[in-house]
């Protein structure tokens, strides 16, 4: 689970890792009473999606007045960052950067533990630093045994930082920053940039964290900071109803009953030439209502061209299927075109059923996915 940046500033701030003052705003005209309130000449608009590389796409702005702080809110708020629409802002007390560090701890399956990463050259992508100069990028794992005691945290503050202030400093926010990711069951915790200001102090400038979902069921603080993306709310809503539903980008919208079957008629829209726009078991049984809130769902998304229903008749019975089918699109008012390929017990009733109806019948796989490759073309 991710959360945005000023949610993981709070998270630090109650640590006491520093972080500048900020203000939430939803619309652009709070940014000119949020400018007044932190009463700074100097403030950095921030958009808050749940995705990195807001400064590259615009959505990080300095301002030096008033006007500008309204100005910069504006267009911000009318960005949309890679596939995220921005739909809150900060403005936040700006710092005067001296230099920029990175630090981030992340559970590494290699080591099966924290690792500690540090770099000297914070502020860009670390994932480029990563690729071009991998040695500038110093890892530690950490013992869970041992933790971050302050011989170890000063040996690690020591590696980035030669100032002895600049050195407490930072062995405090490794300390501090440790302790938060272990209580709060996190998979990530990352600082970029964490800056040196002019004045010599240490800040986090940007605040990252992601938790493990497993651990939800005990950070109940942490839950709720959750905010579902548009998707993540669609999946949710289908869970409830007993489905397993993954929205993907494609074309061809399909409803198939267990999971390996679902995959593989994913692989097989592919491997034809098609796409698929989601993942959904339905699982088992024929009860009309399922599939109507299954092409509700399917529906749903603009994109969705075509509907492939994959059926394999074990326990249930691939007439009991089809009939399920026809009380079903009784209801449904959609002309798209729908394609059935029923194949287990009772599959020539269940096929006999359905020819000269509006749905389009095939007995093998392929022959079904071919045509619902061809009609998505
Ligand atoms: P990201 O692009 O999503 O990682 O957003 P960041 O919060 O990391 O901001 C991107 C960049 O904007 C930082 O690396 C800084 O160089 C710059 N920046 C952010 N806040 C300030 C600030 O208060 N003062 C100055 N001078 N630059 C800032
Ligand atoms: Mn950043």
């Amino acid at each position: 689970m991710k959360i945005h940046e000023y949610q993981a500033k709070d998270l630090f701030s109650s640590y006491d890792i520093p972080v500048k003052n900020y203000v939430l705003c939803h619309e652009a005209g709070e940014a000119g009473k949020a400018y007044d309130q932190l009463a700074m000449e100097y403030v950095v608009v921030k958009a808050q999606v749940l995705i990195g590389g807001r400064g590259k796409a615009g959505g990080v702005k300095l301002a030096r007045s008033r006007e500008e702080a309204l100005h910069h809110a504006d267009n911000i708020l009318k960005l949309t960052i890679k596939d995220y629409p921005v739909t809150k802002i900060i403005v936040t007390e700006a710092v005067d950067i001296k230099s920029e560090y990175y630090m981030s701890f992340i559970i590494d399956r290699n080591t099966k533990s924290v690792v500690l990463m540090m770099c000297t050259e914070g502020g860009v992508d670390i994932e480029e630093v990563a690729a071009k100069s991998p040695e500038k990028i110093h890892k530690f794992s950490i013992d869970p045994l041992v933790g971050l005691p302050d011989y170890l945290a000063r040996k690690f503050a020591f590696v980035m930082f030669n100032d002895i202030s600049q050195v407490n400093q930072m062995t405090v926010i490794l300390q501090k920053l440790y302790k938060l990711f272990i209580d709060k069951d996190a998979s990530l915790a990352e600082i970029n940039p964490l800056v040196l200001t002019d004045q010599g102090n240490l800040v986090a400038v940007d605040a990252k964290m992601t938790f493990d979902d497993n651990a939800l069921y005990r950070q109940p603080d942490v839950l709720n900071l959750f905010e579902p993306t548009e998707d993540e709310k669609v999946e949710a809503a289908a869970k409830e109803k007993g489905f397993s539903f993954v929205h993907l980008d494609g074309e061809i919208g399909c409803m198939v009953n267990g999971a390996g079957l679902a995959m593989a008629t994913m692989d097989m829209i592919k491997l034809y030439g098609g796409t698929p726009a989601n993942f959904l078991d339905i699982g088992g049984s024929s009860n009309p209502n399922k599939v109507i809130d299954a092409m509700t769902l399917l529906l749903k998304d603009p994109k969705v061209k075509v509907v492939l229903i994959n059926i394999f008749g074990g326990i249930t019975r691939c007439d009991d299927v089809a009939s399920g089918l026809l009380t079903a699109f009784e209801q449904l008012k959609t002309d798209i075109p729908v394609i059935v390929r029923l194949t287990g017990t009772n599959e020539k009733e269940g096929r006999k059923m359905l020819q000269g109806t509006r749905f389009n019948v095939a007995e093998t796989m392929g022959e079904a996915t071919l045509m619902a490759v061809e009609a998505s073309k």
